[in-house]
């Protein structure tokens, strides 16, 4: 199969019906070895200091990696994106434009894929085909999801682990279900986490620290057991069809679309506070404002950049931020309603 760079979550099914192997950029940038190596390819290549990380990796990552098409996103991601686009073109690579529609509705969300199936060679029946074939791997990913906040037996870490990379499956589906199957049978074996921890949700694009700031919350008394734009990439409310499943999935509309499935999930999920990420130089730190008013819960915003790991700034925020919650439950009635 012909690869092709995703910049964001698209529709692979669509990718996957024309031949091709979809690999998500981020996840490539993220887990190189070496990720300020990628970022110097797009700084030595004129890319400002001030461009959003992501943007710069998934350009290092084109290059470096010998990747010749990309499809990219230029409605409901970022705006960043489109003028990378220009870059890669002039790099001589070949890119494919993407649009989600403006609202999520299905019958535009038929459009753009009806597009894009022409586009690429292929159709909404073979794509439709492919999404059967996917649906075992989104049902794993559910399972994970609801062993991590009903039962307490997953780390917030592997949570996010393999939520983010539903957006590929690691570019090789089967090979997901299999190792996923293996990781849900270990989890089911193990103790779950005791009930007096912190219950934390994570919202925003996924961070730069990785595994560091999950680790560094668990070695804390609290655990992420809500990871949100992670979990839309794994298609939480499939619906009935590619074009429902597309428009079900939040993080390309309106920030009130995500706050509506934000708002549930903090209830259901019993969540004691709110980890707002945002990257340094992303129109979605604007967004804040909106969380802050919207949310009742305490909310601790982290900005990263190009720091690959928490700062011992970074640390002394979150263990205050941890103390707070654990006095609240301790019994306070009044909440504090906002950290900044
Ligand atoms: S973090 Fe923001 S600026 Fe960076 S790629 Fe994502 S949406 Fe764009």
């Amino acid at each position: 199969m012909k690869k092709i760079g995703i910049t964001t979550t698209v529709p692979i099914e669509v990718l996957i019906a024309a031949g091709f192997q979809p690999v998500d950029l981020n996840n490539v940038f993220i887990t190189d070895p070496n990720p300020e190596r990628l970022l110097s390819i797009a700084e030595k290549d004129g890319f400002p200091l001030n461009c959003c990380s992501w943007i710069k990796g998934i350009y290092g990552v084109c290059l470096s990696y010998g990747i010749k098409s990309v499809l990219c996103v230029t409605t409901g991601d970022c705006s960043n994106t489109i003028m990378l686009m220009e870059v890669l073109k002039l790099k001589g690579l070949e890119v494919i434009p993407f649009a989600y529609p403006d609202k999520p509705d299905s019958h535009l969300m038929q459009q753009s894929l009806l597009k894009l199936a022409e586009t690429l060679g292929t159709t909404l029946e073979a794509a439709s085909r492919i999404r059967e074939e996917l649906e075992p791997a989104r049902n794993l990913v559910s399972k994970l999801d609801e062993l991590t906040w009903r039962e307490d037996r997953v780390s917030g870490w592997e949570n996010h682990r393999w939520l983010v990379s539903s957006s590929d499956f690691i570019k090789d589906y089967h090979k997901y279900c299999q190792e996923l199957e293996h990781l849900i049978a270990d989890c089911l074996k193990c103790k779950s986490y005791p009930p007096q921890q912190l219950r934390l949700a994570y919202i925003g694009v996924p961070s730069v620290y990785g595994e560091d700031l999950y680790r560094y919350l668990e070695g804390n008394g609290a655990r992420v057991v809500f990871n949100e734009i992670q979990r839309q990439f794994s298609m939480p409310e499939p619906g009935n069809s590619l074009a429902e499943q597309y428009s079900n999935y939040t993080y390309p509309y309106s920030i009130y679309d995500r706050i509506r499935d934000i708002k549930v999930q903090l209830k259901r999920r019993r969540i004691d506070g709110v980890i707002h990420y945002v990257q340094a130089f992303c129109h979605r730190g604007i967004g804040d404002i909106v969380f802050r008013h919207a949310l009742n819960l305490p909310i601790l915003t982290l900005e990263g950049n190009d720091d690959f790991f928490l700062t011992q700034h970074l640390k002394t925020r979150v263990e205050a931020f941890l103390d707070i919650l654990k006095r609240s439950r301790q019994g306070s009635k009044h909440r504090p309603k906002a950290l900044v």
